[in-house]
């Protein structure tokens, strides 16, 4: 099937008399005939439902759709975007390694992996978006086992390019993690440019709408575990919390998903929840009508912006003369994303009396759903960080960061504009 088919389609194909539309599993567990085929489940010789801790039909199904969207070969879903960047680095680090990632990424992902992996003994080191090829080398150890970067960061709309990075991260013999989120799918799939493992907040763009917080963590298959084996014996060697199994013998190129789900999820326990998962499904269905409308609008409020005295700077990997529309071009034809970042001249309070100018492009802790929003990062996701970790992950103080939706295009400049002349 097609990119807009699978969005459709994907995930769900019912046999005779079954709903057409993938049902809501609301139980915990699932029944079985004997003791036998409970144990079998347990020790992972057969693959069924048990506990939806661990796999509920309603989630697998909506996970098969995005694993498909990004062309993976086996993924899964969580209770949040934070959980799914937790289990990709935690699925493949302990306690004295080390990984490398860059700066420019989502502000919550920035303390979890500077301040609460650091408590659990993995070490991080951030390169800034612009780093060289040689700076990003300089970055590994001997005891680094990923690289780390966001298609198009958050808040600060830089682009990463996902075939340098993977060719620094394979060869160095790691892979890399790409988050998603803001590109989609429908807009980039990082596995075709060489990224190995991709991750996703499904709370934006996905759901759309702004209805159930989530994440995906997808594998393309393609890194090869065994090549490494000393660096990743979580994989290669028998885990004794499941009577000695080796996970990439048991399950190939299955390997780096089940491990997540058999040992993260059956631990540490951020499972989605089917209601949200259907929710998330619903989201899914039209994430390729939805897309290339945030783009087209976001592009034309980003040329309006730029023309405007008020507006002190802009990024917007779609504007001719941004740092990164040649990267933009070649890696996101179609499009980037409906955020944009900018600064206004004038002091930081005159950024917030514009935004509390704002009618109905309203002041959320939000981005990348259908109803145009705004948010001062500085002042609220990103206020735990300190100047320089701030400017180190691309955010300027003065920043404002504007998400584009899908309402008519005139009402959003107007908006905007009457902000502005105020
Ligand atoms: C929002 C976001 C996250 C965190 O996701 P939650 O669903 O809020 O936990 C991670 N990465 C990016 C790029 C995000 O925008």
């Amino acid at each position: 099937m097609k990119r807009d088919t699978i969005c459709v389609q994907g995930g769900w194909q019912p046999k005779k008399g079954e709903p057409r539309i993938v049902p809501i599993y609301q139980s915990t567990t699932f029944k079985y005939d004997n003791s036998e085929q409970m144990a079998r489940l347990f020790d992972l010789e057969d693959s069924g439902y048990f506990y939806s801790r661990l796999q509920n039909p309603t989630v697998d199904a909506v996970a098969a759709k995005i694993t498909a969207l990004e062309g993976g070969v086996a993924g899964m879903l969580m209770s949040s975007g934070q959980a799914a960047n937790l289990y990709a680095i935690m699925n493949i680090c302990q306690a004295g390694d080390h990984f490398v990632s860059s700066a420019a990424i989502y502000g919550g992902t920035y303390n979890l992996f500077a301040v609460t992996l650091k408590k659990f003994g993995v070490d991080v080191t951030f390169v800034s978006a612009d780093a060289s090829e040689e700076e990003i080398q300089a970055a590994f150890q001997p005891n680094t086992k990923a690289l780390f970067g966001e298609t198009i960061s958050n808040p600060g709309v830089e682009v990463l390019d996902i075939e340098m990075y993977a060719r620094i991260a394979h060869r160095n013999g790691v892979p890399l993690i790409v988050d998603n989120t803001f590109a989609t799918p429908i807009n980039c799939r990082p596995f075709e440019w060489g990224a190995d493992i991709v991750t996703h907040s499904t709370t934006k763009y996905m759901d759309g709408h702004a209805t159930a917080v989530g994440g995906a963590l997808i594998d393309s298959g393609n890194f090869d575990w065994e090549a490494h084996a000393e660096k990743y014996p979580g994989l290669t060697q028998p885990d004794e919390s499941y009577h000695g199994l080796t996970y990439t013998k048991a399950f190939g190129k299955g390997a780096f998903i089940t491990k997540a789900t058999a040992q993260l999820m059956r631990d540490l326990g951020s499972s989605m929840a089917p209601q949200n998962a259907f929710l998330l499904n619903l989201g899914l269905e039209t994430l390729h009508l939805r897309v290339p409308r945030h783009c087209s609008n976001a592009q034309a409020v980003a040329e309006w912006l730029a023309a405007r005295p008020e507006v002190a700077w802009i990024h917007y990997p779609g504007l001719k003369g941004d740092k990164f529309y040649d990267l933009a071009q070649k890696q996101l034809p179609d499009g980037s994303c409906g955020v944009i970042a900018f600064g206004l001249k004038g002091s930081r309070e005159d950024a917030i009396a514009f935004m509390d100018r704002l009618k109905f492009i309203s002041i959320v802790t939000h981005v990348a759903d259908a109803r145009s929003c705004v948010l001062h990062p500085a002042s609220h996701t990103h206020r735990q960080l300190s100047d320089d970790q701030l400017r180190e992950a691309g955010v300027a103080p003065d920043l404002i960061r504007l998400s584009v939706g899908i309402e008519d295009l005139s009402d959003i400049i107007a908006d905007l504009a009457q902000a502005l002349d105020k």
